[in-house]
């Protein structure tokens, strides 16, 4: 018998377990797979996630080993030409109080594991594959594959976009499949161009098709990843692909952006995947958290910043010693609507910035060509300058 049980040890199940560790509450967490682990790519962390890490004793430690990138690249694929800079080096960190910074994948799931287990307040439970639950009266049961069922007080769902949990709670089916479909590389430094080792979060914007690339691990690496509209409806995720195919797809763009697509190598397929936002996220005492309550396309590259904003406000709220139905009603009327605009503004940034052509192009370029700094500054403040930790104060978390 358990208190919290936590399904999935993805950013977002570990940093719950890290976030109830630092209020002294305990928590057992259910893993699928034989060893917790993420894969090898970089992840984008706006000002948001590091007020969130700050709850969390991480932000040192993080920013150690993170590039904290200088200014935002807007390049047009096809003519191979800059659209617009932005600052992201001291006007935005002066502004959002954090800088914009790219991390490993495995550091900041490496971060988040390694000072939970240091608590000696997580139980993590490998090769625990859940199948669904069961509700009985105050408590709920987790029935695992194989496996006897756990029963919990409180069980959160952080299985990612194809959770369980969801499944047995809302029934909604499979996630909707964007055929958009990304290839992502990590080169070493040496194989990025010399002349386009920026110190920016380059994004190129083409017709149906966007690149970005960012520097990585202190500078040993280059990030790269690409996009394109392919019409795939296989939803694939981590699917090796040959060097020749991603330059077949892409081949088209400008020069440049080529050359680096042209470093690239041990590339690997995602089909993008995403759901529409929903209001129920929660079934009495059973919970969702990250990807498994909001899964979104990347294009703000916030799926992880939101999985740990939520964590931070899931812990804050259990920890004020209120009933499970409070809880689940605070938590959701938090932390929905902010999570709703990232799921569909990730649909329209990448519709009407990341891939228009033709007249919508010229529109786009015109708007962000005559952008001042403080102007993207105000645009992305709704992202950029939420503090989880006030906000959970407001609502009388702790
Ligand atoms: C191409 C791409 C780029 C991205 N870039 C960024 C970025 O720059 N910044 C950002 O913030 N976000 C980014 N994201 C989004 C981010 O990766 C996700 O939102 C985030 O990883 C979700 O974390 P999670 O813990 O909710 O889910 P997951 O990472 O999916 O973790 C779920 C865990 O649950 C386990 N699990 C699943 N089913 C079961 C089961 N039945 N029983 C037990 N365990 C189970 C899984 O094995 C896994 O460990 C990107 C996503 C993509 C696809």
């Amino acid at each position: 018998m358990v208190n919290i049980l936590i399904v999935g040890g993805g950013i977002g199940g570990v940093a719950l377990a890290l976030a109830l560790a630092r209020h002294g509450i305990a928590s057992t967490l259910v893993e699928a797979a034989p060893v917790l682990g993420e894969i090898g790519a970089g992840i984008q962390l706006g000002p948001n996630a590091f007020h969130a890490l700050e709850s969390l004793g991480l932000t040192d430690l993080l920013l150690r080993d993170a590039v904290t990138v200088k200014a935002f690249d807007l390049m047009n694929a096809d003519t191979g030409g800059r659209i617009r800079q932005f600052d992201l080096a001291d006007p935005f960190r002066a502004r959002f109080g954090y800088p914009y910074a790219v991390v490993h994948r495995a550091d900041l799931h490496t971060a988040l594991l390694r000072n939970a287990e240091a608590t000696g307040l997580v139980d993590i439970r490998t090769d625990h594959r859940v199948t669904g639950y069961t509700r009985t009266g105050e408590r709920a049961r987790l029935h695992l594959a194989g496996r006897p069922d756990l029963e919990a007080d409180l069980i959160i769902g952080a299985d990612g976009i194809r959770s369980a949990i969801r499944e047995a709670m809302l029934g909604d089916g499979p996630p909707r499949v964007s055929g958009h479909s990304t290839f992502r590389s990590v080169i070493p430094l040496e194989k990025m161009p010399e002349d386009l080792r920026w110190d920016s979060m380059t994004i190129w914007v083409g017709h149906k098709v966007h690149v970005v690339h960012y520097p990585l691990k202190g500078w040993k690496s280059f990030n790269l990843v690409a996009t394109v509209h392919e019409a795939n409806d296989r939803p694939v995720a981590g699917e090796p692909v040959a060097n020749d195919h991603v330059l077949r797809v892409f081949g088209h763009l400008s020069d440049t952006v080529l050359r680096a697509i042209t470093a690239g190598e041990d590339w690997k397929r995602w089909v993008l995947c995403d759901r529409d936002p929903v209001l129920t996220w929660a079934d009495g005492n059973v919970l969702l958290l990250g990807d498994a309550a909001h899964p979104t396309l990347q294009y703000f590259a916030q799926g992880a910043c939101m999985a740990i904003e939520d964590a931070v406000c899931l812990a804050g709220l259990i920890e004020s010693g209120r009933n499970t139905a409070s809880i689940a009603a605070d938590y959701s009327r938090e932390r929905q609507a902010r999570t709703a605009r990232v799921q569909i503004g990730s649909r329209l940034i990448g519709d009407n910035v990341f891939h228009p052509g033709g007249a919508a192009a010229a529109a786009r370029d015109d708007v962000f060509a005559n952008m001042t700094n403080p102007a993207f500054y105000d645009h992305m403040s709704w992202l950029y300058d939420y503090r989880v930790d006030q906000r959970v104060a407001a609502i009388g978390g702790v």
